[in-house]
């Protein structure tokens, strides 16, 4: 299908950097147009109408032209604004980390319908208070069962059988999933997957965010999942997030009072 000339879109701003001396170009999330890059021109001087309505955490819709090498953003304004996820470093540094994995995800101009829907989901609960690190393990979960990479978590995924509640488990992330303690496995193995930790798993993939926002779960259990969530991500995507060392960081960071 041609894309028209101009043409209005939803987006949310997944990163951007600045070109010249008052340009920036934004990289967008779109539902039917996926990932594009587009320029916003002069919107760095104060006199831009364009200007601070150009920000990440929030749907937006945005006017665009066709270009050359970038599209161009000729008007833009605020659906929803999210601006109580902005109220935490944490929240903040979360939702930095999440667009970046969109980014990472999408290749540019393939509708990505589904992905948007995750993000926006996502930003819609850092808003509404949800914990931050519930939000970005039912965010991996669902991305990588988006990407099609859905972690097995019912089955060894060597041998195919039902896991039972009294086994051993292993956590594999290049195998996709968890291994039975009867199967050998590689010899890089990440061991030591608790019952606990496989059944927040499940619960990441069942549950829905009610559920999973009242979940009650040891810290101990958490952090074991997201250490095994974000090794499942970092292998389907192949790389580290960027946003991660920051995120580490605020959220380690004591609290000032
Ligand atoms: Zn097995």
């Amino acid at each position: 299908m041609p894309v028209p000339r101009r043409y209005t879109t939803d987006a949310i701003v997944l990163s951007r950097f600045d070109l010249g001396e008052a340009d920036r170009v934004l990289t967008l999330m779109t539902p039917d147009v996926g990932k594009i890059k587009a320029i916003a021109k002069g919107v760095r001087r104060t006199t831009s109408r364009l200007g601070g309505s150009l920000e990440p955490f929030a749907e937006l819709r945005v006017a665009l032209a066709r270009g050359r090498t970038f599209d161009v953003v000729t008007q833009v304004s605020v659906t929803h604004a999210w601006l109580r996820l902005r109220d935490s470093l944490e929240s903040a540094a979360t939702a930095w980390y999440l667009a970046e994995l969109a980014d990472r995800s999408l290749e540019e101009r393939h509708a990505a319908e589904p992905l948007y829907a995750l993000l926006r989901r996502a930003y819609e609960l850092l808003d509404a208070g949800m914990a931050a690190g519930r939000v970005a393990r039912w965010y991996e979960m669902h991305l990588l069962d988006e990407l099609g990479m859905r972690p097995e978590v019912d089955r060894c995924v060597e041998c195919d059988r039902v896991l039972e509640a009294e086994g051993r488990f292993r956590w594999v992330p290049p195998l996709g999933g968890v291994l039975c303690e009867r199967c050998p496995g590689p010899v890089h193995e990440r061991t030591g997957l608790t019952l606990d930790g496989l059944k927040l798993l499940k619960a990441y993939q069942r549950l829905d965010v009610a559920a999973l926002a009242g979940l009650r779960q040891a810290p101990l259990v958490e952090r074991e999942v997201e250490a095994d969530l974000r090794e499942f991500v970092r292998q389907a995507l192949e790389r580290d997030a960027r946003s991660l060392p920051f995120l580490d960081e605020v959220r380690h960071a004591p609290v000032a009072r």
